[in-house]
Formats: structure tokens, sequence, C-alpha cells
């Protein structure tokens, strides 16, 4: 696609839609996506096709993971050239519109879509691949059922028998999505919870789990035969071919993220061997794993905003002192109850700091699940109470964000 063949409403939008990002940028607030893919979508309803026409996209949706999925998947397809990409988190048609404007043609564009908008953003971008990584309940008040999520994608994914699905064999919940598309690529990536996906989505009987493998006590429903799987500290890829896979993102879910970032590349004709050093080289994304030294500690940051991502958390960190930050703003969603969900007893053998506006909320689970805690007001508080070497930090978003506001927006 060249600008001479879009429309002059599309032209037009996306200079608004760029200024406007820029403008944002230049006033402090964010990278600006949001504003300036909101501004463009209001001139020209059709800017993201328009922008998606003539690019080779690739989605990427899920509960968990999409950020880091996205960034690996990006760096993978990059081996073929030049990809545009809404790396920090801008999932919404808002953020894909600046993404597309922003970067100018591309031949190759993968994009993290919010699972809400997977049905939206697929009729506006006809992507090649879409990738289905996992679905579990997110923030409690704002949850939309599992199984509701899972129907919505299904039927989705019904009127586009032309995509191909990269999805994962080990979530029930994506099977059942995924199964009715003709052409399919499974990959293993392993589940750690199972809680949303007790109930078979089809029939309704009990899903049961033996040794990776789960089937329904009911119907037909079962997993799926894996291409992708992740063994030890690699891949095997749809031929047999084991790949060693190194990473400096931490943490048997991040192998797992790679496995799915190598499936979908493989989709657009992309061999693990020309991928994985372009992987290896991926350090953090929007502050996620990053480590900043400080008065001699090695400070990590890791995002945890649901219960499956909690449990992703404590089996990434190290044996290190650990500080847990929760806030419940609206971002977070207001409700806390979650924390009852989550089973923090990986955490006894290490000190433990809490702090963020619920930290009582945390105290209380905590002590009930017999994990012994200090409080600290602020970070820099939480600094001092730990000797030099690694600090571990868990904190969910706007916790998250508030640490990353006080060590400089690290990326
Ligand atoms: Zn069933």
């Amino acid at each position: 696609m060249t600008d001479g063949k879009m429309p002059l409403r599309a032209i037009v939008a996306t200079t608004a839609s760029k200024t406007a990002a820029a403008l944002s940028r230049a006033a402090g607030r964010g990278d600006g996506s949001v504003i300036g893919g909101w501004i463009g979508l209001k001139i020209d309803p059709d800017l993201l096709s328009h922008l998606a026409s003539g690019r080779a996209v690739a989605l990427v949706s899920g509960t968990n993971g999409k950020t880091t999925t996205t960034r690996l998947t990006a760096a993978a397809v990059g081996v073929l050239g030049r990809v545009a990409t809404n790396g920090y988190g801008a999932n919404m048609p808002t953020g894909h519109t600046s993404a597309l404007a922003k970067e100018g043609h591309t031949p190759f564009a993968v994009l993290e879509v919010d699972e809400h908008y997977l049905a939206q953003v697929i009729d506006a971008t006809r992507p090649k691949v879409v990738a289905l990584l996992n679905l579990s309940r997110d923030q409690l008040d704002r949850a939309k059922e599992v199984a509701m999520m899972a129907q919505l994608w299904k039927t989705a994914l019904a009127g586009h028998p032309e995509i191909r699905v990269v999805a994962n064999a080990d979530d029930p919940m994506v099977v059942w999505a995924a199964a009715g598309s003709p052409q399919t690529t499974w990959f293993s990536a392993g589940q750690r919870w199972h809680d949303d996906s007790f109930v078979c989505p089809e029939s309704g009987h009990p899903i049961e789990r033996a040794n990776g493998d789960w089937w329904c006590t009911g119907c037909p429903l079962r997993r799926p035969v894996p291409q992708w799987v992740v063994e030890e500290d690699g891949v095997i890829d749809p031929r047999g071919d084991w790949h060693l896979v190194k990473l400096q993102l931490p943490g048997k879910v991040n192998l797992g993220n790679a496995a799915t970032a190598l499936a979908v590349a493989g989709e657009f004709g992309v061999r693990p061997i020309e991928a994985l050093p372009r992987l290896s080289r991926v350090t953090s994304i929007a502050g996620r794993y990053a480590q900043v030294d400080r008065d001699g500690r090695n400070i990590r940051l890791l995002l945890a905003k649901n219960p499956a991502s909690w449990l992703e958390a404590f089996d990434m960190a190290d044996q290190a002192p650990t500080l847990l930050s929760i806030n419940a703003r609206d971002p977070d969603g207001l409700d806390t109850s979650w924390l009852w969900d989550v089973d923090f007893a990986p955490l006894r053998d290490r000190p433990v700091l809490i702090t963020g506006d619920r930290a009582y909320d945390l105290a209380v689970r905590l002590e009930v699940n017999r994990v012994p805690f200090q409080h600290v007001q602020t970070f820099d508080q939480a600094l001092a109470a730990v000797p030099p070497g690694r600090l571990e930090v868990i904190a969910n978003y706007t916790a998250f964000q508030d640490i990353r506001a006080v060590l400089d927006r690290v990326n």
C-alpha cells in the first residue's frame, strides 16, 4: 500500500493521528498512541482497515503474556523486513491505528489485541495469523465470563476460515475456541492456572488432567497434539528438531512465549534458526523484567495483574528478597478479593516486603497463608530494608507504574 492509494480522508486522518500523538508525547503524556489513534479514527472510522491493507498482519491475544509474546513475535518476523507493532501494550483499536500510522508503510505488522476486541480487529485488519495464548479471569470486577470470551473468539474465527490460527493446546478454552478453524497450528506452552477451565465449554462435563494431557469426560474435546513444544530450555519445531532458546527474559513462562513467537513467525516462513538470535536480544518490555541498579541493589520488575500471572511471577522470581505492591485503582480493578485465589506459599522461604494502597489486604492474605512479611511505606524504605544484591519486585498494574516512575520510567 502506498499513501497514493489511500483515500484522502484516510491520509488526513493518518496525519492528524501522528500529530496528536507527537503533541501528547511532547506534553509528557505517555507515548501518545491512544490519543493519536482516537483522533485518527474520529476523522476516518475505517482508518485501521486502510492502514492495515497491504500488510501481512499477525494478531496476538489472550489474558496473559500478550505484550511479551507480541514483542518476541515482532522480533522474529523482523527477519523478513520491517514490522509495525504496538510494543507498549496500547492494545485496543486506537492503539493499533496509532502504531500503524506511526510506522508508515511496513510489509508486516504484529499487533497485541485486548481479548474483548479480537473480533473487531480481525474484521478491520484481515490478519494472516491469529495467535491465541490463554483465557483466564482478569481483574474480578471487570471480568467477563471466561467461557463467554471463548465463545466470542470462536464466533469471530468462524467467519474467517482463511486465517491461520496458532493456539495453545494446553488451555481447553483456547482449544475449544480455535478447534473449528480449518487451519490451526497448536503449540504447547503449559497452563499453570487451571481454576477457570475445570468445566468443558462444549458439554459442561468436568475436564480431567494428567501428565500435561487433558480431556473432557463427556465429549470428544481433548488436548490436540501440538506441533511446537517447549522441552527443557528449548523448543521442538514441527519437524521434530530441538532448538536451544536463550532469552534474557526470566522463567519457563517466557520460554512458552518464545515458542509461541516462533510458531507465529513460522507461519510467515521464518525458521527458528533465523529468529532465535533476535529473541535473545529482547531484554524488557515497557519496564517488565527491567533490571535497575540502585544503592547496590539489583532491582528486577515483574508485573502481575491477575491470579494466573501472580503464579507466573513467583515462577520467574529468584530466591531473593521480594517486594509485593498492590493497588486497587480503576485499571487494577477495585476488588482485591482475587488475593484469596492466589497461593503465596512459594514465597515462604524468602524475606517478603509489602507496600501499595492495599498493602493491608495483602497483609491479611499473607497472614492466613503463613507467609512472614514486613510492611514498608515507600519504595525507598524497601530498598533500605534489604541487603545489597537482587530485589525482586512483583506489582499489579498501577503499583508497577508507580514503582517505574520512582525508578525514572525504566524500559
Ligand atoms: Zn465436553
